[in-house]
């Protein structure tokens, strides 16, 4: 079968002719793959500053945002069929004892780093024709899903981010005075770095759960971008005519902060426009482009004396992909245009260099492989 394999020795990466995988326990489901989105990851995979083959393997098949339709299941399985649609998660456990959060179905916590990725880390990826998969790691969406359900791994981050943010809350009186038709956080200000997929989804959750939203980003570009955020009723702070001070002056202080650009100078800059109390999450991985200067004093007396919360978060839990998928639903029942936007192209699985390799670009491209 085709699949899309990069081989870091060599620096190259093209279709290879991989050989189909077959079931081989009673838990295991075989997938027929659907598409699969490209993200940043696959991007840094294909410059070879990540990404690791399975033992044994000269290649690493690519591939770790997806949509496969069971095709086939093991005799043990019980809740899943042929025809349904699937979203598999990204992260296996590691094999040690001690590793408690391992040990409790939440690798995205492993405290070892033995933990394996597939399509990025010691396991094959899903831009292939067919995969085999355990049942427990995949998650059911419903059929009427199919057109945007590849959304569903990268929505998974606000999923975790904003579940997190409200176990961390809970430290404090933060919850809103109750108002009918009114979601929860509506009583809060909310910041989003960034308007890649990361951020535009990380703001259609937050705007879901109340929260006033304002997304800071450099959209000159991109009028699809401008009216994605419009459209969710959150508002454009533009980064090409606003400066952070501009912006805090137009918006106020943040009680949250969802930083989805990877870029720490903008986002420690940032972090002076926290409110008392309020929580900052982090969710971009900067390359490691030498130190910036930082405050530490301003830092520290904010951190102490306003009671703030910095905390990253990265991958998820079996629940979040559960919660993304009634989420993306719901952001569709109410902003289906945006939605719709959010995937920009599809490329076909011989295609797959073109939207790696930056010759792509709009929001989320993505590989349609059946
Ligand atoms: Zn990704
Ligand atoms: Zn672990």
């Amino acid at each position: 079968m085709r699949a899309f394999g990069v081989f870091p020795r060599n620096r190259t990466f093209r279709l290879v002719e991989h050989p189909e995988p077959a079931i081989e326990s009673g838990s295991q489901v075989k997938l027929k793959m659907l598409e699969v989105g490209i993200c940043g990851t696959d991007k840094e995979i294909v410059a070879f500053e990540y990404g690791t083959p399975p033992a044994g393997s000269e290649y690493l098949v690519l591939g770790h945002e997806s949509l496969g339709e069971v095709v086939e299941i093991g005799p043990d399985v019980k809740d899943l069929r042929p025809g349904d649609l699937v979203i598999p998660t990204v992260r296996r456990p590691c094999p040690h004892e001690h590793c408690l959060p391992c040990r409790a179905d939440r690798q995205d916590f492993c405290t070892t780093g033995d933990f394996t990725e597939r399509g990025i880390k010691e396991q094959h990826g899903f831009l292939a024709d067919y995969v085999v998969e355990d049942q427990k790691y995949l998650n059911v969406a419903p059929r009427d899903l199919r057109e945007i359900a590849v959304l569903v791994e990268p929505l998974t981050i606000a999923e975790k981010a904003v579940s997190q943010l409200w176990q961390v809350q809970a430290r404090l009186p933060w919850l809103c005075k109750f108002e009918p038709g009114k979601a929860a956080g509506h009583c809060h200000t909310a910041l989003v770095l960034g308007a890649g997929p990361v951020g535009l989804l990380g703001a259609m959750k937050l705007v879901l759960e109340g929260f006033q939203t304002f997304v800071y980003s450099k959209i000159s570009g991109s009028a699809v971008k401008r009216t994605v955020v419009e459209q969710m009723g959150a508002t454009l702070l533009d980064a090409d005519e606003l400066s952070l001070d501009d912006a805090h002056r137009v918006a106020g202080q943040f009680d949250v902060v969802y930083e989805a650009v990877g870029a720490s100078k903008l986002a420690f800059d940032v972090l002076r426009h926290l409110d008392t109390n309020a929580a900052f999450i982090f969710t971009g991985v900067p390359g490691r482009r030498g130190p910036v200067q930082v405050d530490t004093d301003q830092l520290m007396r904010d951190l102490v004396l306003r009671n703030q919360v910095l905390f990253g978060t990265v991958n998820a839990s079996k629940q979040s992909f559960e919660d993304a998928i009634t989420d993306l639903r719901e952001f569709r029942r109410r902003w289906p245009e945006a939605v719709q936007s959010l995937i920009s192209a599809r490329y076909p699985l011989q295609d797959t260099h073109v939207p790696l390799t930056g010759q792509a670009g709009g929001i989320k491209n993505v590989i349609a492989i059946h």
